[in-house]
């Protein structure tokens, strides 16, 4: 028996309206159309946390380790988003990226990222320095790797686009509904939203910077099973005025992120950003303290940039499973009826690419569900 004494029904209970919460519900209502499909979300609409506050990159799948998940669903879901842009006209530009090594030290680093990108599947091709300079004759650079299938998106209309989508097919999105217990009887959970007590056999934890949470509310060992996230914090400078650079420009990947780089928006604007350090906790306020970090980091590469064309911006938290310390940890994406959880499905560690992946993220927990 349940404590609960009312309670709604539905099939599949999704956890979070940010991109990968709306995604993998278009992806389930379009397999499986009968399905009684609920999403709640704690804010007032979708996408207010990690998914409004990222650099918007349609990604191609360089840096993952070949075999990961990230590296997986990065290349599958970048033409699965490419495509879903054209059909549903979402805006978006292949504008192409540039990843650079600034001196000879830096080549070799530069070369086995090529060869992982190659190795992952990726069409690139390497830029000796003069082709480089070439093609983006603002930049510095000692050799370059160019990624034509990189390209930008408005990340906001493709959640907007898929929230309508799912309301055509009938699934109910529930805002204001915060989840604050999960409790487990026999092969039933029955979710607490405060106001409304939700009963189903299936949940999918797309809770973001809380997909850790979530799953403790459930009674999962979160520290036994290596789930405990950490907050990694981007902040974002605006430039302007903007500089004449037409192409997305990265420098090598760094500790925690993808290194401080250039990147456009769809109306034109340019940005430096993310740098990438830890915090405790989810603010997402922003000081000007590591304004000079920025501006070194850029100037290396971008020769004609003036400390005065940095403009405080934006910042984003990325939901990490490694530590400052730790190595690689690639996305979990697990239904839990090995933990006692049957139907419990997480996806914990959802960082970037998240975004580029959502719809292959989505497909994916679409086939866990098909084999329980
Ligand atoms: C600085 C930065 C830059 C990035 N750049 C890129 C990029 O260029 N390209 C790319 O592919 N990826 C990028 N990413 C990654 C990408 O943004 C994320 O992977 C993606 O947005 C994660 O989406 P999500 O739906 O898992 O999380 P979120 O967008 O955070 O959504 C989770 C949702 O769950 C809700 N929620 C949480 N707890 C509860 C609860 N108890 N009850 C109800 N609802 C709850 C939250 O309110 C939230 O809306 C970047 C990330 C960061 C931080």
């Amino acid at each position: 028996m349940s404590k609960y004494q009312e309670s709604s029904e539905v099939d599949v209970l999704i956890i979070g309206a940010g991109i990968i919460g709306l995604a993998t519900a278009y992806q389930l209502a379009q397999l499986f159309p009968r399905l009684r499909v609920l999403v709640v979300e704690k804010n007032r609409r979708y996408g207010q946390e990690t998914s409004s506050r990222s650099s918007e990159v349609i990604h191609a799948g360089m840096y993952y380790p070949a075999a990961s998940l990230k590296a997986r669903f990065c290349v599958e879901g970048n033409r699965l988003l490419y495509d879903f842009c054209a059909s549903y006209q979402v805006k978006h530009q292949r504008l192409g990226k540039i990843i650079i090594a600034v001196n000879d030290e830096e080549v070799d680093a530069l070369r086995n990222l090529y060869r992982q990108g190659l190795e992952n599947g990726v069409e690139l091709e390497w830029l000796e320095e003069k082709t480089a300079e070439r093609l983006e004759p603002g930049i510095r650079a000692a050799a370059g790797i160019w990624s034509p299938n990189t390209g930008i998106i408005d990340s906001d209309g493709l959640m907007r686009c898929l929230y309508q989508l799912l309301l055509e097919q009938g699934v109910i999105c529930l805002f204001n509904a915060a989840v604050e217990d999960i409790e487990k009887n026999g092969d039933t959970y029955y979710v607490n939203l405060s106001q409304e007590i939700i009963e189903t056999p299936v949940i999918i934890n797309c809770a973001g910077l809380y997909s850790d949470q979530i799953a403790a509310l459930s009674g999962m060992d979160i520290n036994k099973h290596g789930y405990r996230l950490h907050y990694c914090k981007g902040e974002y400078y605006r430039l302007s005025p903007a500089p004449d650079i037409k192409h997305l420009i990265y420098p090598l990947p760094e500790k925690g992120g993808l290194g401080i780089h250039i990147t456009r928006d769809l109306a034109g604007g340019q940005r430096l950003g993310p740098n990438a350090y830890y915090v405790e906790q989810i603010d997402y306020g922003m000081t000007e303290d590591f304004k000079p970090q920025f501006f070194r980091a850029v100037k290396r590469y971008l020769p004609a940039l003036k400390m005065e064309n940095l403009h405080p911006d934006y910042t984003g938290i990325r939901p990490k499973l490694q530590g400052e310390n730790d190595s690689f940890r690639d996305f979990i994406i697990k239904e839990e009826g090995a933990k006692g959880f049957p139907g419990f499905i997480n996806l914990i560690g959802i960082e970037s690419p998240g975004l580029t992946s959502c719809l292959a993220i989505g497909r994916y927990v679409t086939n866990l569900l098909e084999s329980i």
